[in-house]
């Protein structure tokens, strides 16, 4: 039998996740383009139509191109670069339509196939005129603004997508109204889901079988009544709203890993979690979605791989002597971590790898070496995002994805967790549920790429007892600097202990989820 329906095989993720700069660029540009159109004043770079009916439409093809290595910790202004290595499926297509005093900036994919592109193209039409609905101004305060005949409501639309056992394309569009002048804002997630072979759509209702809300919404309540943080916000009459006839779950995406579900503010959580996305595998949901004419699909078990008992270096650590903490981020990577690693097992010596999920994905063994080893493994997040410019929903996310990587890897989550780029602040302390730990000694080697810079900056610190050294696993050069350095603290009477070990033996204390221990407090 041809092996079809939803499991998880034959799937990719196909979305780039570029979504918030690319906004941020395309705002710019139309805030600098409609700064000059109100005024009077000759600043816009472009001359745009004074008539209301009149449109322009510019088609921009999306030129990105590869992605950039994984910025360093202090690389702020860059902007953030997914690990994951996406395919996208069609051509991205960015059109900034003027259409006074509305204004359009949609990303989309084309596919060079009719058929496809004006299922598409209407549904862009569709969204389009929907907004200009909304935007059917009656109040004085907005026809004051739009008298002067300006672009004053833009909608915005960015994508995600998704192929679907090589025959389903599946478009997530994120849709975002704002009405300059006056607080209106409108947010929405709209999904299009074409079947590839007939060009047609496939309709929620279409994929859905007898049995599927009913699924869906025992998973959902159960979900978000025992996990962390949802299980502390989920407010209201839940249980009605998230009821299989309760209409929350007619939309969703099909994805590489299982159906996501969207749940818009103010649903069940206060509208400061921002749209809750919760996905479910497809195990879960398997026999329930209909596929090219499939039965209940293949489940297709994953086997976690056989954990090697750890085995890790018989240490003894005496809190009366000076010890420090090495840490490498970004990792792992097979070859530089590997490295690393076998300099640290030469000298019987540990450190402590904050992980990218993403990475614990791709190179499961690299981490088994490390915890077999008897070095602390923990999260760096599952693919490096700024977690200042997350939401609540996001960040629960990105630590249940990371959570499951570690798990599948070695066997358990972890509990200490360093941002990217140590970039944190009280939103984000109060958000994570793990210990956050920074560093207090930074040897710069992303940027001097230097084994002699780096031992300098070593050197020039003096008393290292109760530090934490920041280095990066991922440059042949840190490593370099990891041969000398071991033997070098070694040398001079330093015991090498993990950040755990250190807030135990130095602080008296077990790393507590929610607290901050960072410069300062290993000073
Ligand atoms: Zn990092």
């Amino acid at each position: 039998m041809k092996r079809s329906g939803f499991s998880k095989i034959g799937i990719q993720k196909i979305g780039t996740k570029k979504r918030g700069w690319i906004i941020s660029l395309l705002m710019l540009l139309l805030l600098l383009v409609c700064s000059g159109c109100g005024s009077g004043d000759t600043v816009a770079a472009m001359e745009l139509p004074t008539q209301a009916a009149e449109a322009v439409n510019v088609v921009i093809e999306d030129t990105a191109g590869a992605a950039s290595p994984v910025a360093a910790e202090t690389a702020q202004t860059a902007p953030i670069v997914e690990q994951e290595r996406v395919q996208q499926v069609g051509k991205k297509q960015i059109s900034i339509e003027y259409a006074a005093p509305l204004a359009y900036v949609l990303e989309y994919p084309s596919f060079a196939d009719e058929k496809m592109d004006s299922l598409v193209l209407a549904f862009l039409e569709e969204r389009k005129t929907a907004f200009a609905e909304k935007y059917d101004i009656t109040d004085e305060k907005a026809k004051k603004w739009l008298s002067q005949k300006d672009c004053k409501s833009f909608l915005y639309l960015t994508y995600d997508s998704y192929l679907v056992e090589e025959d389903k394309i599946c478009i997530v569009f994120h849709e975002k109204g704002e009405f300059i002048g006056t607080n209106k804002e409108t947010e929405g997630i709209f999904t299009l889901h074409i079947d590839q072979l007939t060009g047609e759509r496939l309709t929620e209702q279409a994929l859905m079988k007898e049995g599927f809300l009913e699924a869906v919404s025992a998973y959902v309540i159960e979900y978000f009544t025992t996990e962390e943080p949802y299980k502390h916000h989920i407010f209201g009459d839940y249980e009605t709203v998230l009821a299989s006839t309760g209409g929350q779950f007619q939309r969703f995406a099909l994805t590489d890993t299982g159906v996501l579900f969207y749940f818009d503010r103010y649903t069940v959580f206060p509208g400061s979690m921002g749209v809750v996305e919760l996905r479910i595998p497809y195990e879960a949901l398997a026999g329930l979605l209909n596929g090219a004419g499939a039965e209940a699909p293949p489940v297709v078990e994953e086997e976690p791989p056989a954990v090697t008992p750890m085995t890790p270096v018989e240490r003894e650590i005496d809190p009366e002597k000076p010890m420090v903490a090495l840490t490498f981020d970004d990792g792992p990577n097979p070859k530089h971590t590997g490295r690393i690693l076998d300099i640290l097992e030469q000298h019987k010596a540990v450190a402590t790898f904050f992980d990218l999920g993403s990475l614990v994905d791709a190179y499961p063994e690299t981490v088994q070496r490390e915890a077999a080893l008897g070095c602390e493994v923990a999260s760096h997040s599952y693919s490096h995002k700024n977690f200042v410019q997350l939401t609540a929903a996001e960040i629960a996310n990105d630590v249940h994805l990371t959570a499951a990587a570690f798990e599948k890897a070695v066997g358990f989550a972890p509990t200490l967790f360093r941002p990217p780029y140590g970039s944190t602040n009280d939103f984000v302390k109060a958000n994570m549920p793990l210990a956050m730990v920074t560093w207090s000694v930074d040897t710069l080697d992303w940027k001097s790429k230097s084994p002699k810079a780096i031992m300098q900056v070593i050197r020039d610190e003096g008393d290292l007892d109760g530090k934490v050294i920041l280095m990066h696993g991922i440059y042949e050069t840190s490593a370099t600097a990891t041969e000398q350095l071991v033997p070098y603290l070694l040398e001079r009477g330093y015991q090498l202990v993990t950040v755990s070990e250190l807030l135990q033996y130095k602080h008296g204390i077990e790393p507590q989820s929610g607290s901050f221990y960072g410069y300062t407090y290993f000073r």
